[in-house]
């Protein structure tokens, strides 16, 4: 056998007599392991150079620590036999610890870790890794399945790591999907890398705790983190607020994309960061935000934003107030910021001096915003001030708006044409404002340039009737059978006539049932709850005529609900065209009901007629911790009757104080509420009650002999408009402000009401 012969596999059943033919010889080895007993019995050998091969297949429940100590020539590998066919699931985790490591291939998924992260740079708080590197790793949908339990899927500690070209997606728990850690001296000055990664899709938590990627925590603020974050791509990190939080000084945020993301790149706390070269396409998509700004020596210089619709501190660039000596996890204020030839395109909304308040009194100062090109479609200027802004010198930035009247001194108004480029940015085509906006010669990050390339970025959300039609029939179990058989994105399509359904229906898929004939498909039901939203589950549900009629005679059935408890996926629920009646074998008889947890991208209702029900209509209320964890994100009722609904119509509650997230959202227009919310069991007394809504749209709708509707606004500027509405109730409308002094901020418009 030939020793020098590369690569070379190693069984470890053959160790001993490999360790003695090579004694005194320093060949770098590559070692084949196919158990994790292996696996350890090997890392007692391993030399610089040397390359540890997990085989091939699924590894169930192991958590690796790599321990060793490479060289900066010859560094210690950890890789796949395969890149990609070696998965970690069920119980696994990676802890790496030592110097010069170098992990790549594995993929993490089916599972989640017991520890508090899947990838760690440490072993303990004592035995960190120094000059190590994780590349070309995936970590898919790795949640812990109580989604408030909190864990990092990466945390990085140590100096001189590199994280890159990994895949991380579907982050789902709470939990920072990638902190960089400065919690003790060895991690701080760190200057690691993160780049090329994909950050793939991270649905709202509905919740504090879903970033993105963290730097620092505030306790350790005020140290030098010197870490670089460039040519990732975050596609719809949707988590809270914060997409990127910074929370250490002279970290380097570098020509990263951020595609159609709710949030923003935050400078929390920490000094002298430069935030350059990004790009962020919002589409116009609900809340996507840019940067926004807090603390001083920060340097925000050619930046590319277009399409963002975000406001107040999710807009597209926000500068805060700060707090006069404030304590270090509040808000320090903005001293000596540049901001300097950014691109604000179809930006919505610029705000200074944000946060402006009794406590947050300290304006920003000695700070430049200079060469900017800012450019509005709808010709809407886009700043606001909430204070005096005197501390920012505006000078040579152009606009084809009409400047604020504050800044029109530094902001001149032109009249600007723009182009799309080559690279895919808008560039103004008059030659005599080159030196304006950003650069042209950005070269955004492409997607396909990120991650590993052997892993395919697939979507992660099924749409509604993407998959095979399947015509479905009235006979025994036929729409169960059928649910039960179908895949992924397909449309059942009732047949007309009676369906009796004896046994509860879960929708673990996204699936829509359709009535072929609108109203000739009619449903009735056995069992408590008809459909049960599950993990994976979406549903749409068109044209069916369903009754309650054939339901157990006791309390508490419900139509459609979610998992009672331990739901982690976020669903969806339209329905659309239907009529759904007879809720009213027994008392509390309920329409949905979400679960403990349970969260929905959005509820959505349309054109259908709801008559009959003795409970309430949508629970979306099963916070009770006030820790600001909510149900749904989006609610919309459209073009609905409802009669004699005996319980409450919408119960949304998103209580605590916390501000870490965007929902809930609530649109209701054009529905017609008879005789509905009056019901003895309905504790809220109120035909909607709407608990720290954040956006709430009431217009055109009809309220006939029904009790009131409750809105209490509790943190946030919540946004409340209830317009042209007719009630036959001379108090229908009660706003309250839980938290604010002062009058309600409620918008209440053209609604008539009589006695
Ligand atoms: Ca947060």
């Amino acid at each position: 056998m030939n020793l020098l012969k590369a690569p070379q596999y190693f069984k470890a059943v053959s160790l001993a007599m490999v360790t003695l033919l090579l004694s005194g010889q320093a060949i770098a080895k590559d070692w084949l392991v196919d158990s994790p007993k292996a696996y350890k019995e090997i890392l007692k050998k391993v030399k610089p150079g040397d390359k540890v091969v997990l085989a091939n297949g699924t590894w169930q429940d192991f958590e690796i620590l790599f321990k060793a100590n490479g060289t900066k020539e010859a560094p210690i590998e950890l890789t796949a036999e395969t890149k990609g066919q070696v998965v970690l699931s069920g119980l696994s985790n990676l802890r790496i610890a030592g110097k010069h490591l170098v992990v790549s291939g594995l993929v993490f998924k089916d599972g989640h870790t017991p520890s508090n992260a899947v990838i760690s740079f440490r072993r303990n708080k004592e035995d960190l890794a120094y000059h190590s590197r994780v590349t070309e790793v995936v970590i898919d949908n790795f949640n812990n399945p109580d989604k408030r339990e909190s864990d990092y899927w990466v945390a990085i500690y140590g100096q001189y790591n590199r994280f890159d070209h990994n895949y991380l997606t579907g982050k789902r728990n709470k939990g920072v999907t990638v902190a960089v850690r400065l919690d003790s001296k060895q991690s701080q000055e760190n200057h690691h890398q993160i780049d090329h990664n994909y950050f793939g899709p991270r649905p709202i938590l509905g919740s504090n705790g879903g970033e993105t990627l963290r730097i620092g925590t505030s306790h350790y603020s005020l140290s030098n983190s010197y870490t670089l974050v460039e040519n990732n791509y975050f596609d719809r990190c949707d988590g809270e607020v914060e997409i990127i939080s910074i929370k250490s000084g002279q970290n380097n945020i570098r020509n990263n994309v951020f595609f159609e993301s709710r949030g923003t790149l935050t400078m929390r706390h920490g000094n002298g960061n430069i935030i350059e070269e990004n790009i962020f396409f919002g589409n116009g998509v609900d809340h996507t935000g840019g940067i926004r700004v807090i603390n001083k020596d920060q340097i925000i210089k050619n930046n590319y934003l277009e399409g963002l619709t975000g406001y107040r501190f999710g807009s597209g660039f926000t500068v805060m107030n700060g707090v006069p000596n404030s304590k270090i996890n509040r808000y320090h204020q903005v001293a000596n910021a540049l901001v300097e030839n950014n691109s604000f395109i179809n930006v919505s909304h610029i705000q200074l001096a944000a946060g402006s308040d009794a406590e947050r009194s300290a304006v920003p100062i000695d700070s430049t915003m200079q060469n900017n090109l800012i450019f509005n479609e709808n010709a809407q200027q886009p700043f606001s001030l909430f204070d005096d802004v005197s501390g920012i010198t505006f000078k040579g930035n152009i606009a084809n708006t009409v400047a604020h009247k504050k800044l029109s001194s530094g902001i001149s108004q032109q009249n600007i044409k723009l182009k799309r480029a080559v690279n895919g940015l808008l560039y103004p085509v008059d030659e005599t404002f080159a030196k304006k906006g950003a650069s042209k010669n950005l070269s955004p990050i492409l997607k396909s340039a990120t991650g590993p390339s052997w892993y395919p970025k697939s979507n992660s959300v099924v749409e509604f009737e993407s998959g095979k039609i399947i015509k479905v029939n009235t006979g025994d179990d036929a729409l169960f059978n059928a649910v039960l058989t179908a895949n992924n994105g397909d449309v059942l399509v009732l047949a007309d006539g009676d369906y009796d359904v004896r046994k509860m229906i879960n929708i673990n898929k996204t699936l829509s049932i359709k009535a072929e004939h609108q109203g000739k498909a009619q449903i009735v039901f056995q069992r408590s709850t008809l459909f049960q939203i599950i993990d994976g589950g979406s549903l749409t549900l068109d044209g069916l005529t369903i009754s309650g009629s054939s339901s157990p005679d006791s309390s508490g059935n419900t139509l459609i609900r979610s998992q009672k408890w331990g739901m982690v996926e976020n669903y969806r629920l339209v329905m659309r065209n239907s009529t759904v009646t007879g809720l009213n074998t027994n008392h509390s008889f309920h329409f949905f009901d979400s679960g403990n947890g349970a969260f929905a991208d959005y509820i959505e209702l349309t054109n259908n007629h709801f008559s009959n029900i003795t409970g309430d209509f949508l629970r979306l209320n099963k916070e009770i911790e006030d820790l600001g964890i909510y149900n749904a994100e989006y609610v919309i009722l459209k073009n609905n009757t409802f009669d004699n609904v005996q319980g409450v119509i919408v119960n949304l509650y998103r209580g605590g104080t916390d501000e870490s997230t965007f929902g809930p959202h609530l649109e209701m227009s054009n529905n017609v509420v008879k005789s509905s919310g009056k019901g003895k069991r309905n504790k809220t007394a109120s035909s909607l009650y709407l608990h720290g809504v954040q956006v709430t749209n009431i217009e055109s709708n009809s309220f006939e002999n029904t009790a009131k509707v409750v809105i209490e606004h509790t943190v946030g500027e919540p946004k409340t408009v209830v317009k042209n509405n007719t009630a036959s109730n001379a108090t229908a409308f009660t706003i309250k402000e839980l938290h604010a002094s002062g009058p309600h901020t409620a918008v209440l418009l053209n609604n008539k009401q009589s006695k």
